[in-house]
Protein backbone atom coordinates (compact mmCIF):
# COMPACT_ATOMS: atom_id res chain seq x y z
CA UNK A 1 0.00 0.00 0.00
CA UNK A 2 1.71 3.59 -0.56
CA UNK A 3 1.62 6.30 2.02
CA UNK A 4 -1.90 8.20 1.74
CA UNK A 5 -0.68 11.23 4.19
CA UNK A 6 1.35 13.56 1.64
CA UNK A 7 4.54 15.24 2.37
CA UNK A 8 5.25 18.95 1.74
CA UNK A 9 9.19 19.45 2.19
CA UNK A 10 10.27 23.20 2.06
CA UNK A 11 13.65 23.82 -0.13
CA UNK A 12 16.01 26.59 0.96
CA UNK A 13 19.85 26.25 1.15
CA UNK A 14 20.00 22.93 2.35
CA UNK A 15 18.41 21.32 -0.38
CA UNK A 16 20.42 23.69 -2.96
CA UNK A 17 23.49 21.43 -1.94
CA UNK A 18 23.88 18.90 -4.91
CA UNK A 19 22.13 15.82 -4.98
CA UNK A 20 20.09 17.05 -1.99
CA UNK A 21 16.93 17.94 -3.46
CA UNK A 22 16.83 14.75 -5.87
CA UNK A 23 17.48 12.70 -2.62
CA UNK A 24 14.14 14.69 -0.73
CA UNK A 25 12.11 13.65 -3.73
CA UNK A 26 13.42 9.91 -3.59
CA UNK A 27 12.40 9.85 -0.05
CA UNK A 28 8.95 10.56 -1.23
CA UNK A 29 8.77 14.51 -0.90
CA UNK A 30 5.19 15.18 -2.96
CA UNK A 31 4.84 18.41 -2.77
CA UNK A 32 7.34 21.28 -2.29
CA UNK A 33 7.22 24.94 -0.41
CA UNK A 34 9.00 27.48 -2.01
CA UNK A 35 9.37 30.24 1.11
CA UNK A 36 9.53 33.95 -0.42
CA UNK A 37 10.15 35.06 3.26
CA UNK A 38 13.85 34.25 2.09
CA UNK A 39 15.61 34.12 -1.37
CA UNK A 40 14.76 36.13 -4.57
CA UNK A 41 13.58 35.53 -7.50
CA UNK A 42 15.70 33.90 -9.65
CA UNK A 43 16.14 31.32 -6.39
CA UNK A 44 12.58 30.59 -6.31
CA UNK A 45 12.59 29.70 -10.25
CA UNK A 46 15.68 28.17 -10.78
CA UNK A 47 14.54 25.78 -7.28
CA UNK A 48 10.68 25.35 -9.14
CA UNK A 49 12.60 24.60 -12.43
CA UNK A 50 15.00 22.04 -10.81
CA UNK A 51 11.96 20.11 -9.08
CA UNK A 52 10.16 20.25 -12.27
CA UNK A 53 12.95 18.94 -14.31
CA UNK A 54 13.64 16.14 -11.70
CA UNK A 55 9.56 14.82 -11.74
CA UNK A 56 9.59 15.12 -15.61
CA UNK A 57 13.14 12.95 -15.96
CA UNK A 58 11.18 10.51 -13.52
CA UNK A 59 8.14 10.10 -14.96
CA UNK A 60 6.10 11.44 -11.94
CA UNK A 61 4.06 14.58 -10.69
CA UNK A 62 5.55 17.33 -7.66
CA UNK A 63 3.60 20.11 -6.63
CA UNK A 64 5.11 23.43 -6.02
CA UNK A 65 3.57 25.94 -3.44
CA UNK A 66 5.26 29.09 -3.08
CA UNK A 67 4.35 30.49 0.22
CA UNK A 68 3.92 34.36 0.44
CA UNK A 69 5.50 36.06 3.59
CA UNK A 70 2.61 38.33 4.55
CA UNK A 71 3.02 41.09 6.69
CA UNK A 72 4.91 39.77 9.45
CA UNK A 73 5.67 42.17 12.07
CA UNK A 74 9.37 42.41 13.10
CA UNK A 75 11.58 44.28 15.56
CA UNK A 76 14.14 46.30 13.32
CA UNK A 77 17.96 45.59 14.17
CA UNK A 78 20.68 45.99 16.81
CA UNK A 79 24.21 48.56 16.58
CA UNK A 80 27.05 46.04 14.54
CA UNK A 81 24.20 43.07 14.74
CA UNK A 82 24.69 42.64 17.79
CA UNK A 83 22.58 39.86 20.01
CA UNK A 84 21.18 41.21 23.46
CA UNK A 85 20.21 39.13 26.48
CA UNK A 86 17.09 40.39 28.27
CA UNK A 87 16.32 39.50 31.75
CA UNK A 88 13.17 39.72 33.81
CA UNK A 89 11.87 42.59 35.06
CA UNK A 90 14.25 44.58 32.90
CA UNK A 91 12.88 47.61 31.10
CA UNK A 92 12.71 47.82 27.40
CA UNK A 93 11.23 50.13 24.54
CA UNK A 94 9.86 49.51 21.42
CA UNK A 95 10.59 52.30 19.67
CA UNK A 96 8.86 53.37 15.79
CA UNK A 97 10.66 56.34 15.67
CA UNK A 98 14.22 54.71 16.18
CA UNK A 99 16.61 54.11 13.44
CA UNK A 100 16.90 50.58 11.83
CA UNK A 101 19.93 49.09 13.07
CA UNK A 102 20.66 50.73 15.93
CA UNK A 103 19.25 48.79 18.97
CA UNK A 104 20.69 48.70 21.96
CA UNK A 105 20.24 46.64 25.21
CA UNK A 106 17.20 49.02 26.58
CA UNK A 107 15.35 49.85 23.08
CA UNK A 108 15.17 48.67 19.34
CA UNK A 109 12.87 49.29 16.44
CA UNK A 110 9.85 48.15 15.02
CA UNK A 111 9.42 47.81 11.30
CA UNK A 112 5.64 47.91 11.40
CA UNK A 113 5.00 51.86 12.54
CA UNK A 114 1.67 51.90 13.42
CA UNK A 115 2.26 49.28 16.36
CA UNK A 116 2.46 52.18 19.22
CA UNK A 117 -1.26 53.16 18.27
CA UNK A 118 -2.52 49.23 18.06
CA UNK A 119 -1.31 48.29 21.71
CA UNK A 120 -1.91 49.28 25.26
CA UNK A 121 -0.89 49.35 28.73
CA UNK A 122 -1.33 45.40 29.73
CA UNK A 123 -1.17 43.90 25.96
CA UNK A 124 1.57 40.99 25.68
CA UNK A 125 4.21 40.93 23.11
CA UNK A 126 5.65 38.17 21.83
CA UNK A 127 9.18 38.11 20.49
CA UNK A 128 10.69 35.49 18.13
CA UNK A 129 7.95 33.18 18.09
CA UNK A 130 7.10 33.07 22.30
CA UNK A 131 10.93 32.98 23.31
CA UNK A 132 10.93 36.58 24.77
CA UNK A 133 7.57 37.85 26.30
CA UNK A 134 7.39 41.44 27.04
CA UNK A 135 4.49 43.13 29.23
CA UNK A 136 3.15 46.53 27.93
CA UNK A 137 3.28 48.81 31.03
CA UNK A 138 2.61 52.46 29.13
CA UNK A 139 2.56 54.19 25.29
CA UNK A 140 4.53 57.56 24.86
CA UNK A 141 4.01 58.70 21.72
CA UNK A 142 5.83 56.39 18.99
CA UNK A 143 7.50 54.64 21.83
CA UNK A 144 6.12 51.01 23.37
CA UNK A 145 7.28 50.82 27.33
CA UNK A 146 7.18 47.40 28.48
CA UNK A 147 9.05 45.23 30.97
CA UNK A 148 10.58 41.82 30.71
CA UNK A 149 8.58 39.10 31.90
CA UNK A 150 10.57 36.21 29.87
CA UNK A 151 14.00 37.34 29.50
CA UNK A 152 16.02 35.63 26.68
CA UNK A 153 17.92 36.24 23.66
CA UNK A 154 17.01 38.79 20.94
CA UNK A 155 18.69 39.29 17.87
CA UNK A 156 17.73 41.25 14.43
CA UNK A 157 14.32 41.31 12.80
CA UNK A 158 12.92 38.91 15.14
CA UNK A 159 9.19 38.62 14.53
CA UNK A 160 6.50 40.34 16.61
CA UNK A 161 3.12 38.63 17.68
CA UNK A 162 0.54 40.07 19.81
CA UNK A 163 -0.99 37.86 22.62
CA UNK A 164 -4.83 37.35 21.19
CA UNK A 165 -4.52 38.89 17.93
CA UNK A 166 -5.87 41.66 16.78
CA UNK A 167 -3.08 43.71 14.80
CA UNK A 168 -4.23 45.27 11.94
CA UNK A 169 -1.61 45.28 9.22
CA UNK A 170 -3.17 44.22 5.63
CA UNK A 171 -2.75 40.20 5.08
CA UNK A 172 -0.92 41.22 1.56
CA UNK A 173 1.88 43.52 1.43
CA UNK A 174 3.28 45.30 -1.83
CA UNK A 175 6.02 42.20 -1.51
CA UNK A 176 3.53 39.71 -1.56
CA UNK A 177 1.70 41.59 -4.81
CA UNK A 178 5.16 41.16 -6.36
CA UNK A 179 5.86 37.77 -5.66
CA UNK A 180 1.86 36.59 -6.71
CA UNK A 181 3.43 37.76 -10.29
CA UNK A 182 6.64 35.44 -9.76
CA UNK A 183 4.42 32.52 -8.70
CA UNK A 184 2.52 33.19 -11.93
CA UNK A 185 5.75 33.31 -13.50
CA UNK A 186 6.84 29.66 -12.19
CA UNK A 187 3.42 28.26 -12.96
CA UNK A 188 2.90 27.55 -9.46
CA UNK A 189 0.40 24.97 -8.40
CA UNK A 190 -0.46 26.54 -4.88
CA UNK A 191 -0.11 30.05 -3.34
CA UNK A 192 -0.02 30.26 0.48
CA UNK A 193 -1.26 33.28 1.77
CA UNK A 194 -0.01 34.40 5.28
CA UNK A 195 -1.78 35.85 8.01
CA UNK A 196 -5.43 35.84 6.28
CA UNK A 197 -8.12 37.68 8.71
CA UNK A 198 -11.11 36.97 6.35
CA UNK A 199 -12.40 35.76 3.28
CA UNK A 200 -11.59 38.95 1.46
CA UNK A 201 -7.65 38.67 2.06
CA UNK A 202 -8.28 34.98 -0.32
CA UNK A 203 -10.53 37.26 -2.59
CA UNK A 204 -8.33 39.51 -3.44
CA UNK A 205 -5.29 36.97 -3.46
CA UNK A 206 -7.30 34.97 -6.37
CA UNK A 207 -8.13 37.83 -8.41
CA UNK A 208 -4.57 39.05 -8.13
CA UNK A 209 -3.20 35.59 -9.36
CA UNK A 210 -6.33 35.71 -11.65
CA UNK A 211 -5.07 38.85 -13.05
CA UNK A 212 -1.23 37.77 -13.15
CA UNK A 213 -2.85 34.94 -15.17
CA UNK A 214 -1.52 31.90 -12.53
CA UNK A 215 -4.57 29.18 -11.71
CA UNK A 216 -2.96 28.15 -8.19
CA UNK A 217 -5.21 27.43 -5.68
CA UNK A 218 -4.87 29.57 -2.76
CA UNK A 219 -3.89 27.86 0.45
CA UNK A 220 -4.50 30.00 3.51
CA UNK A 221 -2.52 29.94 6.49
CA UNK A 222 -4.37 30.16 9.87
CA UNK A 223 -2.13 31.98 12.24
CA UNK A 224 -3.86 34.63 13.51
CA UNK A 225 -6.28 34.28 16.79
CA UNK A 226 -9.34 36.87 15.55
CA UNK A 227 -9.37 34.23 11.77
CA UNK A 228 -10.60 31.36 14.54
CA UNK A 229 -13.89 32.79 14.85
CA UNK A 230 -16.52 30.33 13.00
CA UNK A 231 -17.86 33.01 10.54
CA UNK A 232 -14.71 34.06 9.84
CA UNK A 233 -12.96 30.68 9.46
CA UNK A 234 -15.58 28.88 7.57
CA UNK A 235 -15.57 32.02 5.00
CA UNK A 236 -11.68 31.81 4.84
CA UNK A 237 -11.71 28.03 4.42
CA UNK A 238 -14.87 28.37 1.10
CA UNK A 239 -12.50 30.45 -0.51
CA UNK A 240 -9.55 28.57 -0.37
CA UNK A 241 -8.55 25.50 -1.84
CA UNK A 242 -7.32 23.98 1.47
CA UNK A 243 -5.43 26.02 4.72
CA UNK A 244 -2.87 25.34 6.61
CA UNK A 245 -2.82 25.03 10.25
CA UNK A 246 0.28 27.00 10.77
CA UNK A 247 0.96 26.63 14.23
CA UNK A 248 4.13 28.50 14.79
CA UNK A 249 2.80 31.90 14.57
CA UNK A 250 -0.86 30.61 15.63
CA UNK A 251 0.37 29.17 18.88
CA UNK A 252 2.35 32.18 19.94
CA UNK A 253 -1.20 34.19 19.54
CA UNK A 254 -3.35 31.74 21.16
CA UNK A 255 -0.47 30.46 23.19
CA UNK A 256 0.48 26.68 22.86
CA UNK A 257 -2.12 24.64 25.34
CA UNK A 258 -4.92 25.03 23.02
CA UNK A 259 -3.00 24.35 19.51
CA UNK A 260 -4.09 20.07 19.89
CA UNK A 261 -7.47 21.36 20.00
CA UNK A 262 -7.86 24.24 17.15
CA UNK A 263 -5.78 21.37 14.63
CA UNK A 264 -8.32 19.11 15.37
CA UNK A 265 -10.66 21.42 14.68
CA UNK A 266 -9.24 23.13 11.37
CA UNK A 267 -8.37 19.47 9.91
CA UNK A 268 -12.24 18.59 10.67
CA UNK A 269 -13.65 21.74 9.23
CA UNK A 270 -11.10 21.41 6.23
CA UNK A 271 -12.19 17.74 5.45
CA UNK A 272 -15.81 18.58 5.85
CA UNK A 273 -16.44 21.84 3.10
CA UNK A 274 -13.91 19.61 1.37
CA UNK A 275 -10.85 21.40 1.02
CA UNK A 276 -7.33 20.12 1.68
CA UNK A 277 -5.49 20.84 5.17
CA UNK A 278 -2.19 21.13 5.71
CA UNK A 279 -0.51 20.38 9.24
CA UNK A 280 2.82 22.36 9.94
CA UNK A 281 5.54 23.53 11.63
CA UNK A 282 8.29 21.90 14.37
CA UNK A 283 7.01 18.38 13.35
CA UNK A 284 10.19 17.27 13.23
CA UNK A 285 12.22 20.41 14.61
CA UNK A 286 15.33 18.41 16.68
CA UNK A 287 16.08 16.57 13.20
CA UNK A 288 17.50 19.90 11.91
CA UNK A 289 20.95 18.78 14.02
CA UNK A 290 19.67 15.18 14.55
CA UNK A 291 19.04 12.31 12.48
CA UNK A 292 16.70 11.04 14.62
CA UNK A 293 13.58 12.45 15.78
CA UNK A 294 12.37 12.76 19.26
CA UNK A 295 9.41 10.74 20.45
CA UNK A 296 6.93 13.35 20.86
CA UNK A 297 7.85 14.47 17.64
CA UNK A 298 6.83 10.73 15.85
CA UNK A 299 3.67 11.17 18.11
CA UNK A 300 3.07 14.23 16.75
CA UNK A 301 3.42 13.39 13.15
CA UNK A 302 1.22 10.06 13.83
CA UNK A 303 -1.71 11.93 15.65
CA UNK A 304 -1.76 14.58 12.65
CA UNK A 305 -2.35 11.25 10.39
CA UNK A 306 -5.09 10.14 12.77
CA UNK A 307 -6.66 13.79 12.71
CA UNK A 308 -7.14 13.55 9.06
CA UNK A 309 -4.57 15.51 7.93
CA UNK A 310 -4.20 15.33 4.23
CA UNK A 311 -0.52 16.75 4.30
CA UNK A 312 2.45 17.20 6.46
CA UNK A 313 4.61 19.61 6.36
CA UNK A 314 8.58 19.95 6.75
CA UNK A 315 10.18 23.75 7.09
CA UNK A 316 13.72 24.22 8.68
CA UNK A 317 14.04 20.18 8.82
CA UNK A 318 14.41 20.22 5.00
CA UNK A 319 14.73 24.22 4.31
CA UNK A 320 18.34 24.38 6.01
CA UNK A 321 18.71 21.20 8.43
CA UNK A 322 21.50 18.32 8.41
CA UNK A 323 19.64 15.58 7.71
CA UNK A 324 16.74 16.68 5.14
CA UNK A 325 15.96 13.16 3.39
CA UNK A 326 16.23 11.38 6.96
CA UNK A 327 13.57 13.80 8.05
CA UNK A 328 11.18 12.87 4.92
CA UNK A 329 12.16 9.50 5.14
CA UNK A 330 11.04 9.47 8.94
CA UNK A 331 7.93 11.14 7.88
CA UNK A 332 7.40 8.28 5.27
CA UNK A 333 7.75 5.54 7.68
CA UNK A 334 6.00 7.43 10.67
CA UNK A 335 2.55 8.40 8.45
CA UNK A 336 2.55 5.14 6.75
CA UNK A 337 2.68 3.03 10.59
CA UNK A 338 -0.25 5.88 11.33
CA UNK A 339 -2.65 4.96 8.14
CA UNK A 340 -2.68 1.33 9.53
CA UNK A 341 -4.69 2.33 12.51
CA UNK A 342 -8.32 1.68 12.10
CA UNK A 343 -9.25 5.06 12.64
CA UNK A 344 -7.27 6.45 9.82
CA UNK A 345 -9.61 3.66 7.32
CA UNK A 346 -13.21 4.36 8.57
CA UNK A 347 -15.45 7.07 7.92
CA UNK A 348 -19.05 8.18 8.61
CA UNK A 349 -18.78 11.21 6.13
CA UNK A 350 -21.64 11.91 4.56
CA UNK A 351 -23.37 9.03 5.46
CA UNK A 352 -26.68 10.66 6.38
CA UNK A 353 -26.41 13.93 4.71
CA UNK A 354 -28.11 14.73 1.10
CA UNK A 355 -25.65 15.36 -2.07
CA UNK A 356 -25.08 18.84 -4.12
CA UNK A 357 -25.07 17.35 -7.44
CA UNK A 358 -24.72 14.24 -9.74
CA UNK A 359 -20.37 14.18 -9.66
CA UNK A 360 -20.43 14.28 -5.95
CA UNK A 361 -23.25 11.57 -5.29
CA UNK A 362 -20.77 9.48 -8.54
CA UNK A 363 -17.77 10.25 -6.02
CA UNK A 364 -19.30 9.16 -2.73
CA UNK A 365 -21.32 6.36 -3.95
CA UNK A 366 -18.12 4.85 -5.67
CA UNK A 367 -16.08 4.65 -2.27
CA UNK A 368 -19.07 3.28 -0.74
CA UNK A 369 -19.10 0.53 -3.09
CA UNK A 370 -15.31 0.31 -3.16
CA UNK A 371 -15.15 -0.02 0.51
CA UNK A 372 -17.97 -2.77 0.35
CA UNK A 373 -16.81 -5.02 -2.09
CA UNK A 374 -13.14 -6.35 -2.50
CA UNK A 375 -12.28 -3.42 -4.81
CA UNK A 376 -8.39 -2.44 -5.11
CA UNK A 377 -8.34 1.04 -6.64
CA UNK A 378 -10.76 3.43 -7.88
CA UNK A 379 -9.67 5.57 -10.92
CA UNK A 380 -11.03 8.66 -11.72
CA UNK A 381 -10.57 10.36 -15.16
CA UNK A 382 -11.06 14.12 -14.12
CA UNK A 383 -10.39 17.42 -15.37
CA UNK A 384 -10.14 19.41 -12.73
CA UNK A 385 -9.41 16.91 -9.95
CA UNK A 386 -12.71 17.80 -8.23
CA UNK A 387 -14.08 13.56 -8.16
CA UNK A 388 -10.98 12.96 -6.43
CA UNK A 389 -11.08 15.64 -4.02
CA UNK A 390 -14.80 14.06 -2.91
CA UNK A 391 -13.48 11.26 -2.81
CA UNK A 392 -10.17 11.79 -0.42
CA UNK A 393 -12.72 13.37 2.15
CA UNK A 394 -13.66 9.71 2.90
CA UNK A 395 -11.16 8.38 4.97
CA UNK A 396 -10.75 4.98 3.45
CA UNK A 397 -7.58 2.52 2.46
CA UNK A 398 -8.90 2.66 -1.24
CA UNK A 399 -6.40 3.81 -3.38
CA UNK A 400 -7.57 6.76 -5.53
CA UNK A 401 -6.01 7.26 -8.95
CA UNK A 402 -6.56 11.00 -10.71
CA UNK A 403 -5.97 10.37 -14.52
CA UNK A 404 -5.72 13.12 -16.35
CA UNK A 405 -4.37 14.31 -19.05
CA UNK A 406 -3.95 17.84 -17.52
CA UNK A 407 -0.74 18.39 -16.11
CA UNK A 408 -1.85 20.85 -13.57
CA UNK A 409 -4.23 19.02 -12.39
CA UNK A 410 -1.91 16.09 -11.80
CA UNK A 411 0.46 18.61 -9.97
CA UNK A 412 -2.57 19.87 -8.07
CA UNK A 413 -3.89 16.22 -6.22
CA UNK A 414 0.08 16.15 -5.31
CA UNK A 415 -1.44 17.21 -1.25
CA UNK A 416 -4.60 15.30 -1.52
CA UNK A 417 -4.45 12.63 0.68
CA UNK A 418 -5.09 9.01 -0.57
CA UNK A 419 -5.03 10.33 -4.20
CA UNK A 420 -2.41 9.51 -6.62
CA UNK A 421 -1.91 11.44 -9.90
CA UNK A 422 -1.38 9.31 -13.06
CA UNK A 423 -0.95 10.74 -17.00
CA UNK A 424 -3.16 9.92 -19.80
CA UNK A 425 -4.20 10.38 -22.82
CA UNK A 426 -7.62 10.04 -24.04
CA UNK A 427 -7.73 12.43 -26.72
CA UNK A 428 -7.22 9.84 -29.79
CA UNK A 429 -9.02 7.37 -28.25
CA UNK A 430 -11.83 5.50 -30.27
CA UNK A 431 -14.43 4.94 -27.76
CA UNK A 432 -14.71 4.04 -24.23
CA UNK A 433 -14.00 0.75 -24.52
CA UNK A 434 -10.80 2.08 -25.70
CA UNK A 435 -10.34 4.35 -22.62
CA UNK A 436 -11.15 1.71 -19.81
CA UNK A 437 -8.64 -0.39 -21.64
CA UNK A 438 -6.43 2.39 -21.38
CA UNK A 439 -6.88 2.87 -17.62
CA UNK A 440 -6.82 -0.67 -16.77
CA UNK A 441 -3.44 -1.18 -18.91
CA UNK A 442 -1.71 2.05 -17.31
CA UNK A 443 -2.65 0.75 -13.76
CA UNK A 444 -1.35 -3.04 -15.15
CA UNK A 445 1.51 -1.51 -16.12
CA UNK A 446 2.16 0.42 -12.90
CA UNK A 447 1.56 -2.89 -10.65
CA UNK A 448 -1.01 -1.13 -9.06
CA UNK A 449 -3.55 -3.94 -10.80
CA UNK A 450 -2.98 -7.20 -11.73
CA UNK A 451 -5.28 -10.04 -13.43
CA UNK A 452 -8.63 -10.66 -11.57
CA UNK A 453 -8.19 -7.61 -9.50
CA UNK A 454 -11.72 -5.20 -9.11
CA UNK A 455 -11.61 -1.70 -10.39
CA UNK A 456 -13.71 1.54 -9.94
CA UNK A 457 -13.84 3.58 -12.77
CA UNK A 458 -15.86 7.18 -13.02
CA UNK A 459 -15.69 9.25 -15.55
CA UNK A 460 -18.07 11.84 -17.67
CA UNK A 461 -19.87 10.76 -20.13
CA UNK A 462 -21.62 13.23 -21.95
CA UNK A 463 -22.35 11.73 -25.81
CA UNK A 464 -18.80 11.66 -26.29
CA UNK A 465 -17.42 14.45 -24.65
CA UNK A 466 -15.99 15.00 -21.70
CA UNK A 467 -17.89 16.43 -18.75
CA UNK A 468 -19.01 16.41 -14.91
CA UNK A 469 -18.42 13.18 -13.74
CA UNK A 470 -21.53 11.49 -14.14
CA UNK A 471 -21.37 7.50 -14.03
CA UNK A 472 -18.96 4.83 -12.54
CA UNK A 473 -17.78 1.12 -13.65
CA UNK A 474 -16.64 -1.94 -11.91
CA UNK A 475 -14.04 -3.71 -13.99
CA UNK A 476 -12.40 -6.44 -13.53
CA UNK A 477 -8.80 -6.93 -14.62
CA UNK A 478 -8.32 -9.45 -17.29
CA UNK A 479 -12.13 -9.82 -18.38
CA UNK A 480 -12.07 -9.86 -22.16
CA UNK A 481 -14.43 -6.43 -22.69
CA UNK A 482 -14.08 -3.34 -20.80
P1 LIG B 1 5.76 30.38 8.56
O1 LIG B 1 4.31 29.78 8.68
O2 LIG B 1 6.74 29.27 8.71
O3 LIG B 1 5.78 31.01 7.23
O4 LIG B 1 5.81 31.38 9.68
C1 LIG B 1 4.02 28.63 9.40
C2 LIG B 1 3.66 28.91 10.84
O5 LIG B 1 3.51 30.05 11.27
O6 LIG B 1 3.47 27.90 11.53
MN1 LIG C 1 3.70 31.81 10.11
Amino acid sequence: MPRRTKILATLGPATDKPGVLESILEAGANVVRINFSHGNQSEHLSRVKAVRDWAHNNDTFIGVLMDLQGPKIRITGFKNEEKINLNNGDSFTLDADLDANSGTQTVVGIAYKTLPQEVEKGNVLLLDDGKVVLEVVGIDGNKINTIVTQGGALSDKKGINLRGGGLSANALTVKDKKDIITAAKADADYVALSFPVSGDDVRLTKKLLKEAGSKAGVISKIERAESLVDEVINDIIQESAGIMVARGDLGVEIGDPQLPAQQKRLIKLARSNDRVVITATQMLESMINNPIPTRAEVFDVANAVLDGTDVVMLSAETAAGNYPANAVKTMHDVCLEAEKNPIAKTSHHRLHEHFKGIDETIAMSSMYAANHLEVKVVAALTQTGKTTMWMSRMSSDISIFALSDNPQTLRKVTLYRGVYPCGIDTLNSADWVDVNTKVVNILTKNKVVEEGDLVILTKGMHEGKSGGTNMMKIIRVGDTNY
